[in-house]
């Protein structure tokens, strides 16, 4: 039989999955089931635009048949099927694949990454099987062809005998090797699993035969006797969660789907589900975790959403869904809009998933400010777990987001004795107030006890109680709220006094002048100057630093590493 050449580029593809260091080799099973499911869609459209086939639409159905003697695994199905022809330009020329741009340079590391994130179809197939055998029959046609390659050297094709149309892949799994366990791509078990994983949603049945073992009738009970028999199981749930109607969904039913699918052992915070269409079409299920991962403040902690096109999963994490700032949601997103080979460098720059991911942010803000403002405990919670990263988001990239998160900020507040938003603080300030009084400190009960803050709640003032590192960079990013400057307690000027009290005290700085040098003097380089303050009551001193730096704030620069 002759053996025909690969296009070049398809061989280099083919190369790149045979010789694969890439460990996630299961998404082979995802990429045939799609296309199957894909041939089905074709040969399902002609029957609803022509009407003539016969066929409706719980005829069609994908199989996968494992056999642990042969090692093989068979994937069929009864779509449309390829003719002679189509399974020469389709499966030998990776252009047909669409979007793989392959650079002329590429690094090696680089392709890795592409059949990671988004698998490269029919090829991936060799990632697992050392052949690959193809056998379909196109509709309405009477013969059928067979397709066989065992990899990069070439493909043979010859007629062959098939019942039906459609196409029948039967891989000739790869031995163990060392590092490598292929058995587990031949037990049921597996790939249950992995069409559970992968592709739940596809909307035709994905069955297999499944032994079971179950009591035999009349058995004695005390006594019992087993048999084994064989199912045929559907394998997906076809529906997927987040496509069904929000009302048909029981809360029970997404705290499992996230615990399961999130791998939480708590039920998530909030749940969010959305569905939109217009500009963008596509539904969203997004959760807010009841608890920061162990690891959400660390670097290894990695943000995204799970992308989905129509029902494929294409991505496991898409961080471009998800502003750092609100890094802690977990979720999905299914849209029609992405090609299911879209690579990530070109997801960065689709203009589609740039404008779910801006309807996705404001979703979630006004998520987090109703619940702030109708469950007050609830978003407390929330804001123990995750108000750091907010804090963390207004000090980010110039202060640029705090028109989106300041107003989901808590502080602790010296009069209210609990976390109060800065609306609420503006809401409660004095007659001629003109700053947001704020002080920094390990604990609100050491601030409460600093010398500054005496003087300033005596007069009735409210100060916002920092204790976090990341605070004051925060407010003093800020700048302002709503038009009231943000001003430490240890600054010097609070405009606490009137114009008559400071001359007063002018005054008696110039009466006292000998005895601060004295001070300073004695104090012998510790300090930078000794001066008289109106901000104490009964403390007799306090320390102080110049500017509008606190020093806290200053401490933390400190010990910052350079
Ligand atoms: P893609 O699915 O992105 O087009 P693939 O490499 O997965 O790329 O498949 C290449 C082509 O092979 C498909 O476009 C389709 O025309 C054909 N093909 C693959 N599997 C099947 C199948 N089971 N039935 C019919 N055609 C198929
Ligand atoms: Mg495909």
């Amino acid at each position: 039989m002759e053996m025909k050449q690969f296009q070049a580029e398809s061989k280099r593809l083919l190369d790149l999955m045979i010789n694969s260091i890439y460990t996630h080799r299961e998404i082979f099973l995802r990429e045939l089931i799609s296309n199957a499911s894909d041939a089905i869609d074709k040969l399902y459209y002609k029957t609803l635009s022509d009407g003539d086939t016969g066929l409706s639409r719980e005829d069609f159905s994908i199989s996968i048949q494992p056999n642990k003697e042969a090692r093989t695994l068979t994937i069929t199905d009864n779509g449309c099927g390829m003719t002679k022809d189509e399974l020469e330009n389709n499966l030998g020329t990776i252009a047909k694949s669409g979007s793989l741009n392959f650079k002329k340079d590429n690094e090696p590391k680089e392709d890795i990454e592409i059949i990671g994130q988004f698998g490269v179809g029919f090829y991936s197939a060799f990632m697992v099987s050392d052949c690959v055998t193809v056998v379909s029959r196109a509709y309405g046609s009477d013969e059928a062809w067979k397709w066989t390659s065992r990899g990069a050297e070439g493909y043979t094709m010859e007629p062959c005998e098939k019942e039906g149309h459609g196409t029948e892949i039967v891989l000739n799994i790869k031995p163990n090797t060392e590092e490598n366990n292929y058995d587990e791509f031949l037990d049921t078990y597996t790939i249950k699993n992995l069409v559970k994983k992968y592709s739940d949603y596809i909307r035709y049945p994905i069955r297999m035969d499944v032994e079971k073992s179950r009591m035999k009738e009349g058995c004695d009970e005390k006594n019992p006797e087993f048999e084994t028999y064989t199912e045929n199981e559907t394998l997906n749930s076809m529906v997927p969660l987040w496509r069904k109607n929000k009302n048909e969904i029981t809360e029970d039913e997404y705290n499992r789907f996230y615990q399961e699918k999130f791998n939480d052992y708590e039920k998530p915070l909030k749940v969010i589900h959305s569905s939109t269409e217009g500009v963008a079409t596509y539904n969203a299920l997004l959760f807010i975790p009841a608890r920061a991962p162990f690891d959400f403040y660390t670097r290894d902690y990695e943000k995204g959403l799970q992308l989905y096109s129509n029902g494929v999963l294409i991505m496991e994490k898409c961080p471009d869904l998800l502003p750092d700032y609100f890094s802690f949601v977990k979720g999905l997103v299914d849209s029609q809009d992405l090609s299911l080979n879209i690579s990530r460098e070109m997801l960065q720059h689709d203009r589609q998933l740039k404008v779910i991911a801006s309807r996705l942010e404001k979703k979630i803000k006004s998520e987090l400010e109703s619940m702030l403002l109708n469950d007050r405990d609830k978003y407390e919670s929330f804001y123990k777990n995750f108000g750091l990263q907010l804090k963390y988001g207004v000090y980010e990239d110039y202060g640029m987001h705090k028109d989106v998160l300041q107003d989901l900020l808590l502080f602790y507040s010296s009069s209210e004795k609990k976390l109060v938003t800065l609306k609420e603080y503006v809401g409660r300030m004095k007659e001629g107030q003109k700053y947001i009084y704020y002080a920094c400190g390990e604990t609100t009960d050491k601030i409460d006890m600093l010398p500054q803050t005496e003087a300033l709640k005596d007069k009735g003032y409210e100060i916002l109680y920092l204790t976090d590192n990341v605070d004051e960079f925060a407010l003093r990013m800020m700048m302002k709220y709503d038009d009231k400057e943000f001003r430490s307690i240890s600054a010097d000027d609070l405009d606490l006094e009137t114009e008559e009290e400071k001359q007063a005290a002018a005054k008696k700085v110039e009466e006292n002048k000998d005895m601060l040098a004295f001070m300073k003097e004695s104090l012998d380089g510790k300090v930078k100057e000794v001066i008289l303050s109106q901000k104490l009551k009964t403390h007799p001193v306090c320390l102080s630093s110049e500017g509008a730096i606190s020093i806290e704030m200053e401490k933390v620069l400190n010990s910052m590493p350079n």
